[in-house]
């Protein structure tokens, strides 16, 4: 089948799921969509998707079923009556590497192929390259549907472990957040000396860009287990950390994040890890606090 022959399924009209739905429209595939409130069918109807009478109708329609719900409790909600014999479904459904891993099981227990993926993406970015869709499970089956997937955006296959996407993905979450609260925390002091946040947005821009180069060299570390500092040593960081602090108490700012920041290295130091490099500092991230 070439890429906008594939015939697609998608269960869940949710905001995500209408987004899915109309991108696999707009790219030519033959779309037959089932929501369990069935009137946010009605516009994908209009524009030229098949409404399916019953889940059990829109499993026979798709060559690949798209599940986008809630959460996976509403996945086994709606999948839970069917009979998935032969059925090959993608669920786009947030969750964890648990859950995902579970959902394989109880998948292919009941004769389906299952793959698992996470949209990292808002449902407007949904059908352009900025929408990342991740995906994980048998390469076979991604590879089989990877050009119709391609209608939501950009697509990654992780590898076989259903899990990958749903970690691959809230590994995503704790970088952007973290960004995020480091740039607030940032954009706080200085409005404190009436510096406005659109001034030190593109400073703030540099600094994580400049950052984010060094991953791949301190990957190599934490990949070794080695960690000389080329840089500047554990113990020196937690001068500037001291630094960050006291400067965030005097201005009557917040100071959990640099606090936090600093509990983290000094737990390393007592470890016996002051003269290395801050990758060091994956040894306490990779245990309980
Ligand atoms: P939503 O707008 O709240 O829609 C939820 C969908 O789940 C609706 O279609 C709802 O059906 C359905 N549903 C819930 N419980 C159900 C059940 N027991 N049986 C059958 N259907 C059930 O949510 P959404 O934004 O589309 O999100 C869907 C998934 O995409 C979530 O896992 C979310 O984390 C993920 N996601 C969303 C975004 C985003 O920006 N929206 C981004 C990335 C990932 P009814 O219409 O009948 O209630």
């Amino acid at each position: 089948m070439t890429n906008t022959e594939t015939p697609v399924t998608v269960l869940g009209l949710g905001h995500m799921g209408q987004a899915l739905a109309g991108a696999f429209l707009k790219a030519g595939h033959p779309t037959t969509v089932w929501n369990r409130t069935a009137a946010k069918a009605d516009r994908l109807v209009a524009e030229g998707a098949r409404r399916a009478s019953s889940i059990d109708d829109a499993l026979a329609a798709g060559a690949l079923t798209i599940v986008c719900v809630t959460d996976y409790q509403a996945m086994y909600e709606l999948l839970g009556a069917s009979e998935l014999s032969g059925a090959m479904l993608l669920n786009l459904t947030s969750g964890s590497s648990t859950q995902a891993r579970a959902a394989a099981g109880w998948a292919e227990q009941r004769g389906a192929r299952y793959l698992d993926g996470a949209i990292m993406a808002i449902p407007s970015a949904i059908g352009t390259p900025e929408a990342v869709v991740l995906h994980s499970g048998p390469q076979a089956d991604f590879d089989a549907y990877s050009s119709a997937l391609e209608s939501l955006g950009t697509v990654t296959y992780l590898g076989p472990d259903h899990g990958l996407a749903s970690l691959y993905d809230v590994a995503g979450l704790t970088m952007m957040w973290s960004i995020l609260n480091a740039w607030l925390h940032g954009t706080a002091l200085l409005r404190t000396a009436g510096i406005d946040a659109a001034t030190y947005a593109p400073f703030a821009q540099q600094i994580a860009t400049g950052v984010a180069e060094w991953l791949p060299g301190f990957a190599q570390q934490v990949d070794t287990n080695s960690f000389p500092a080329e840089i500047s040593t554990l113990q020196n960081d937690v001068h500037a950390m001291d630094h960050l602090i006291e400067e965030s108490e005097t201005a009557g700012t917040n100071a959990e994040l640099p606090k936090l920041i600093k509990a983290i290295a000094t737990r390393a130091i007592a470890a016996g890890h002051g003269a290395e490099q801050y990758p060091v500092l994956i040894e306490e991230f990779s245990k309980p606090a």
